[in-house]
Parts: structure tokens; C-alpha cells; sequence
């Protein structure tokens, strides 16, 4: 039943549109199962019916024509129920009603299973049996597991228009793919794919202008390939017997085969250039291969491949073309990482949408600090056919249009216009101080990473850095780069702000940050080797790095030194000393360094039941709201599936907020908060109610908050977090702030979404 269920999904998976994958599924699932009819209804909410949109057993005709209303029959039930509904005699029950026009004669057995997305009934699929049948358990989780699958396709259809097109004469208005929110606001403009070369799935269709030369260019990687080959066949020789050998040769045939090179070439005669091609006829080669019962055979897909990423590593060596970004792109990826983002040269970078990661991943928080609108894990986003479409960033929502309709693109026009009005509001809070209505100073704070990418005006309205991430600057090189490149470095920062207060935070790689020279691979990344775990078995890693702090701070004493992911005082001890050892040589080297303040984060639980061992220690806290969220709830920051789970404003995040502000003031030392929480507008009033001293943010947040700062005073946000922290679901405390906004006249800084 497995490799049944195996061979179907490849086979939906690879149909190029929903009829054809609904066509295919029907047909496999009535001949895996025996039956005598499989039909696919899907919901169509606009006509409140269900419509049938595949059969095998019924009349070819009924098909986008039957529609049953919702609430009628054994569909409806199923639909209903989102349950399964598994009779063996179907007519005796009272929801049976026959449908005319589909040849229906009285089916006995029936089951239907539902087609179900993030918990919403997308269809059903059903099968019937002319005599009396109950089918088994297995039978019924087979369903289960192909609805599942077919959900992912549907969506798709559904935001593309295709179903519509297919179940309606007119064209859809409002269908969009559903993300995350990664950070707020709206862009227009056109996709531009991002991919990794060597991950042949995700290659982007592009048109080629000159179909010879791009052969030539397809015919030297294949020489390369066959060069590559016969080396390591006969760097093999003393090691593998003849016969094991011989994979090579299948290979070089394979490679030089009849199919492979016409098949890659008349593609790119049809205009494609040859990394899409080559995509194409790889796809379907492996896929015979994969539909193969020999187990053997199946196996050698994997081998055509492999083959295909060689040739695609060497037509990537010699590619003539860089990308184009024009002034509008959209960056469109599987994962689009930092390096992606830093690629796109400045101001052409509109929007950014990633199938995979969440709001919090760091890609999100990137596109954040070069104020770019984002959608993160869009999953049913078909990458590969997404270039040069235009499309429509909403990243309030977390929603992404292809090809809008005009009447969509009119109403994001108007939103765009509505945000500058909007925009001029805040932009009157420009160089105002940041202080409440009865005069206590609330720091604002900058997260950065990217020096480069912040303009002066944004750098002269912050009251320091909060957060650098120093980890931007090592995963854009290939190698770790030493003291003096460290040096320049955050000497550029700290004089970009002196004498305003600068907190460098040492390197906190792992999780979802791999540095590409450092490869780190694990289970579970975020609760493995990270941060300051990874530079306590790294000293030389972490010594290279301090000195560089402690030096390019001479002359001007702003900065702080921040450590990441602690979760036991032992941590902070060791990484004190290590601190006190570079600064003791670098004044033995004659250099005139200064101690800075050092700090903690706390981000992980342990932390927070220790935060006032750790306090004791250091000169300041600063909580990272966007790990502790994740760790305190279980909630992995990047997973889409889970993201409607990650709420910074969780009732246990603000309790450890109250008890980590409590613990800190004990011994008369200054938290601050430098997660994403900071920076929302929704939660500004409660972290100055709950006693944290300063908040460090993108710099796109920050006037934003400044202004819900300045139209609050502190006595009223001590008795609005009383009452929020009492409150115990997070549902409860958003719409509270919510509707505390709106009260305040500031409902227009609260960001649609979530
Ligand atoms: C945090 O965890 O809240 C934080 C600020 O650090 P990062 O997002 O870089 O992990
Ligand atoms: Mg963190």
C-alpha cells in the first residue's frame, strides 16, 4: 500500500495542472482500492456548493456541471462533518439522494473522506462500491493520505485562479496565496526567482535570446560531466571491482544518451534557457525510473539526478548572464537567505517571498531591517513558475497575489497611499524625544546587522544600538574573517553612533544561521550547538572576535558586549573571563582598550529562573523575545505549520518579562528588549508597564513606537499591564491592546495579520 500511495503522490505531484492531477488521482485510487466509482467534489464557496470535478465510474459529462448545494447529501455530510463517512449500504441512510446526470445507479458502499487544509474543507473524495461494502481502515487512512496531499494543489489552483476558471465562466477577483507575515506593508512589482544552483527543482523558467549559443553552452557542461566522470572512474580503479565500475559507464551512456541531449535542446530551441531545460528532461527521465516496480530500477532515478545537478554545477560555472533585477523586484525563493537579500542591488529590492521560514526567521528579520516587505512560508508557491510574474506583497496579512486582477491592484494602490498618509503622521514624531506623557525617558534603540544598508536620518533618530548582529557580516564572506576585517568593521558602527551607546553581540550562529565554511548540521539546530555554546568550545573563534571589539572601541567608549543564548551562569563566568583575558593582552600589546559593559541576553527558560544570579554578574539584560517565545512555547520560530502557535504575547512571555524586570531590579540592573515584541507598536505600553528600561528595534519600528510612547504615561501603562497580566489566553491580551489602541486614536499602528 505505501509504494501505492508512493507512486500516486509522484505522479499528482508531477500533473502540470489541478484537472490532470484530480484526472490521475481518481483513476490510480479506483484501481488501488477496487472499486467501482472514485470521485473528487471540490467546495466551491461562491455558489455554497459542492462541485464535482473528477470522476472514474460516473458520467464524464456530470463533471463541472453537478453541483450539489451545501448541506445535501452524503457529500454535504462529509463536507460538514470534516469527518470521515464510511457506509456500506448508502441508500438507507436519510442524507442519501441520488444525483441524475452522472449515470449514477444505486451504489451501496461509499466513503468519503474530506480534503482538508489548515482545518479548512477544501473538498471530498469519495469512493463507491455497486454492491454492499464497508471498507477497511487501511482503506480509509490510503484516502486520508492522498487528500492530504491533493490539499497542497488545491490551494495552489485556488490562489491562481485555476479553479475557478475551471468550475466558472468569469475570472476569480480576490484569490491570493496565504504566508506568514514577515514584515508589514505592501509592494507591486515583478518576481524575480532566486535559487541555488545546484538544486535542480528549483531552477526558474527564463526565456534564452540566442538558442545556439546556449546549445554550446548545455554541450561544454556535458563535456565537463564526461571529463569529471572518467576521472573518478579511474581514480576508482584500485578501489572497486570491475563490475561496481561499470555504474560509471551507465552513466557516461546516460549522459550522452539519445533522450537526454535532443530532448534538453529542442527545449531550448523552444526558447528556454538550458538550466530549465535540462530541469524538464531530468524530471522526466527520473520519473520513469521512479515509476518502475524494481526496486533497482526505482533506484536509478536517483542517479539521473545526481546527473543532472553535475551538469547544472557546470553550467552554473559558465554562466554568461547575471540575474536582472528590475527596479520593482520581488524576491521569490525556496528559502531566501542573507545573501540572496544582499545580492539585489539597493533600491530595487520591492518585496521578498519565501515558500519555506516564518515572520521570526532570520530572513524575515533582515528584510525588517531594510524596512522590505515580506511573506515568509508560502508553501504552495510554485517557485519555479513564478518568474517575471507580476505580483502583489501583502505583508500585513501574510498574502501573496499572482497576476492580480485590476480591481485588487486598485485596492493595494489605495493602501499604499493610505500608509504614506499614514507615514506622514509618524514622520512627525522625527526627532522628538522619546518620553512619556508624565517625562520618564524611554530609550529607543536600534537592531542592526547592516551598517551599509542604514541611512543617516535613521541613524540620527536612534538612541544607540541595541542589537548588531554581528553574524550578517560572517555569512556573506566565504571564510571567517579575521580580527583587522572584524576591526574596521565595528569600528564603522560604533563611530557611525559615538558617544550613543552601541551593543555588539557576539556571534550567534547555529539555529537557522549557518555560516557556509562552518557547517553545522543536527537534528534539532535550535536547541543544539549555538551561540555562546558553540564559542565556549571556540575560544579562539570568540578571543578573535573580542579583540576586535575591544579595538575598534579605543578612543571612543560606546561599546557593549552582549552574549547570546546563555543558560547557566558557568557560561557567563568563562565567557567573563575569556573577555578579561583579551583585554589583559591587548594592554600587555601596548593597545589602550578599555572594559566594556557586558551584557546578557535571555532568551532561553533557564535563563529567566536565573536571571538574577545572572544580573549579579553582568551590567545590563536584554531579552530575546523572538528564541525565548519559541523555547517557552516549543514553537520553532521558522516552521510555517506551527506559526499561528508563535505569539510574542503569549501570557508566558509577558510573566517572564514581569519576573526577568523584577529579578534585574534587585540589583539595580537595566533590562532591555531586543526581540521583534520591541518593535510592535501593540506591546509598547506593556513593556513600559512591566518595567523594562529600553527597547531595541528595526529601524523601520521605531517612530512608530515613539509615538505610542509619547501618548502614554507610565502611571496608566503600569494599570493597563496589570490587567493584560491577568489575562490568560493570548487572544485575550491582543484584543485587549488592540482595543486600547484604538481608544488612544493610535488604531491605525496596528498592524492587520495576526
Ligand atoms: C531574539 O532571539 O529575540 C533575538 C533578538 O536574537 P535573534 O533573533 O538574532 O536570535
Ligand atoms: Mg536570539
Amino acid at each position: 500500500m505505501l509504494d501505492t500511495l508512493h507512486r500516486i503522490v509522484h505522479a499528482v505531484n508531477k500533473a502540470p495542472n489541478l484537472q490532470e492531477a484530480l484526472g490521475t488521482l481518481v483513476s490510480a485510487v479506483r484501481e488501488a482500492i477496487d472499486c467501482d466509482v472514485c470521485s473528487i467534489y471540490l467546495v466551491d464557496d461562491d455558489t455554497r456548493s459542492n462541485v464535482l470535478m473528477a470522476t472514474v465510474g460516473l458520467e464524464d459529462s456530470a463533471v463541472g456541471k453537478v453541483r450539489l448545494p451545501f448541506g445535501r447529501g452524503l457529500v454535504g455530510l462529509v463536507a460538514e462533518r470534516a469527518e470521515p463517512v464510511n457506509l456500506a449500504d448508502a441508500p438507507a441512510h436519510p442524507r442519501y439522494v441520488r444525483m441524475a446526470h452522472t449515470g449514477e445507479t444505486r451504489y451501496r458502499g461509499f466513503l468519503g473522506v474530506p480534503i482538508i487544509q489548515n482545518r479548512r474543507v477544501l473538498g471530498v473524495l469519495v469512493v463507491r462500491q455497486r454492491e454492499e461494502r464497508e471498507f477497511q481502515d487501511e482503506e480509509v487512512t490510503f484516502l486520508f493520505t492522498l487528500a492530504a496531499q491533493l490539499a497542497g494543489a488545491i490551494t495552489y489552483a485556488r490562489a491562481s485562479g485555476e479553479l475557478d476558471a475551471l468550475t466558472r465562466e468569469h475570472q476569480p477577483l480576490h484569490r491570493f496565496l496565504v504566508g506568514q507575515p514577515g514584515h508589514a506593508g505592501v509592494a507591486i512589482g515583478t518576481a524575480v526567482v532566486s535559487f541555488q544552483l545546484s538544486d535542480l527543482e528549483a531552477v526558474p523558467d527564463r526565456p534564452v535570446d540566442d538558442p545556439e549559443a546556449e546549445c554550446a553552452r548545455f554541450e561544454r557542461a556535458l563535456a565537463q560531466v564526461e571529463a569529471d566522470l572518467r576521472h573518478l572512474q579511474e581514480r576508482m580503479a584500485d578501489q572497486l571491482p570491475e563490475e561496481d565500475r561499470a555504474l560509471f559507464d551507465a552513466l557516461l551512456l546516460m549522459l550522452r544518451s539519445e533522450t537526454l541531449v535532443s530532448q534538453t535542446e529542442e527545449a531550448i530551441h523552444r526558447g528556454l534557457w538550458a538550466p530549465a531545460a535540462l530541469r524538464d528532461t531530468i524530471s522526466a527521465h527520473a520519473q520513469i525510473f521512479d515509476e518502475m516496480d524494481d526496486p533497482y530500477l526505482r533506484e536509478r532515478a536517483s542517479d539521473v539526478r545526481d546527473l543532472g545537478r553535475r551538469i547544472l554545477m557546470h553550467l552554473q560555472d559558465d554562466d554568461p548572464g547575471l540575474v536582472e533585477y528590475p527596479p520593482d523586484t520581488i524576491l521569490v525563493g525556496e528559502e531566501i537567505s542573507a545573501m540572496q537579500l544582499a545580492e539585489v542591488p539597493p533600491g530595487r529590492l520591492a518585496g521578498v517571498v519565501s515558500a519555506s521560514g516564518s515572520g521570526s526567521s532570520h530572513a524575515a528579520i533582515l528584510a525588517r531591517a531594510m524596512g522590505i516587505p515580506a511573506v515568509m512560508g508560502v508553501s504552495e508557491m510554485p517557485v519555479s513558475r513564478m518568474q517575471g510574474r507580476e505580483l502583489i506583497v501583502d505583508g500585513y496579512r501574510g498574502r501573496v497575489y499572482i497576476e492580480p486582477a485590476p480591481s485588487v491592484r486598485i485596492e493595494y494602490e489605495r493602501l499604499i497611499a493610505e500608509e504614506e498618509a499614514l507615514g506622514a503622521e509618524v514622520e512627525a514624531m522625527r526627532g522628538l524625544r522619546s518620553e512619556t506623557t508624565d517625562g520618564h525617558i524611554v530609550p529607543l534603540h536600534l537592531n542592526t546587522g547592516l551598517i551599509n544598508q542604514m541611512n543617516g536620518e535613521e541613524q540620527a533618530e536612534a538612541d544607540g544600538v541595541g542589537l548588531y548582529r554581528t553574524e550578517f557580516p560572517f555569512m556573506v564572506r566565504d571564510r571567517f574573517p579575521g580580527e583587522g576585517e572584524q576591526l574596521r568593521n565595528y569600528r564603522r558602527v560604533l563611530e557611525a553612533f559615538a558617544p550613543r551607546p552601541v551593543v555588539l553581540r557576539t556571534l550567534d550562529i547555529g539555529g537557522d544561521k549557518a555560516l557556509p565554511y562552518f557547517p553545522v548540521v543536527e537534528q534539532n539546530p535550535f536547541l543544539g550547538w549555538r551561540g555562546v555554546r558553540i564559542s565556549l568550545q571556540h575560544p579562539e573563534i570568540f578571543l578573535t572576535q573580542i579583540r576586535a571589539m575591544l579595538r575598534a572601541d579605543i578612543g571612543l567608549g560606546n561599546l557593549q558586549i552582549m552574549l547570546p543564548m546563555i543558560s547557566g551562569v558557568s557560561e557567563v563566568d568563562e565567557l567573563q573571563q575569556l573577555i578579561q583575558r583579551a583585554h589583559d593582552e591587548l594592554l600587555e600589546e601596548g593597545h589602550v582598550v578599555a572594559m566594556p559593559r557586558i551584557g546578557v541576553m535571555i532568551e532561553v527558560p533557564s535563563a529567566v529562573y536565573q536571571a538574577g544570579e545572572i544580573a549579579r554578574r553582568v551590567d545590563f539584560l536584554s531579552v530575546g523575545t523572538n528564541d525565548l517565545t519559541q523555547y517557552l512555547l516549543a514553537v520553532d520560530r521558522n516552521n510555517p505549520r506551527v506559526a499561528d502557535l508563535y505569539d510574542e504575547l503569549h501570557p508566558a512571555v509577558l510573566r517572564a518579562l514581569r519576573d526577568i524586570t523584577a529579578a534585574a531590579g534587585e540589583f539595580g540592573r537595566p533590562v532591555s528588549v531586543c526581540g521583534e515584541l520591541a518593535g510592535n507598536p501593540l506591546a509598547t505600553i506593556l513593556l513600559i508597564g512591566l518595567g523594562v528600561n529600553s527597547l531595541s528595534m528595526s529601524a523601520g519600528s521605531l517612530l512608530r513606537v515613539k509615538w505610542v510612547v509619547r501618548s502614554i504615561s507610565r502611571t496608566r501603562a503600569r494599570q493597563i499591564t496589570q490587567v493584560a497580566l491577568r489575562m490568560e489566553d493570548v487572544g485575550q491580551v491582543r484584543r485587549f491592546m488592540e482595543g486600547t489602541l484604538e481608544e488612544m486614536g493610535l488604531g491605525g499602528l496596528i498592524r492587520p495579520g495576526k
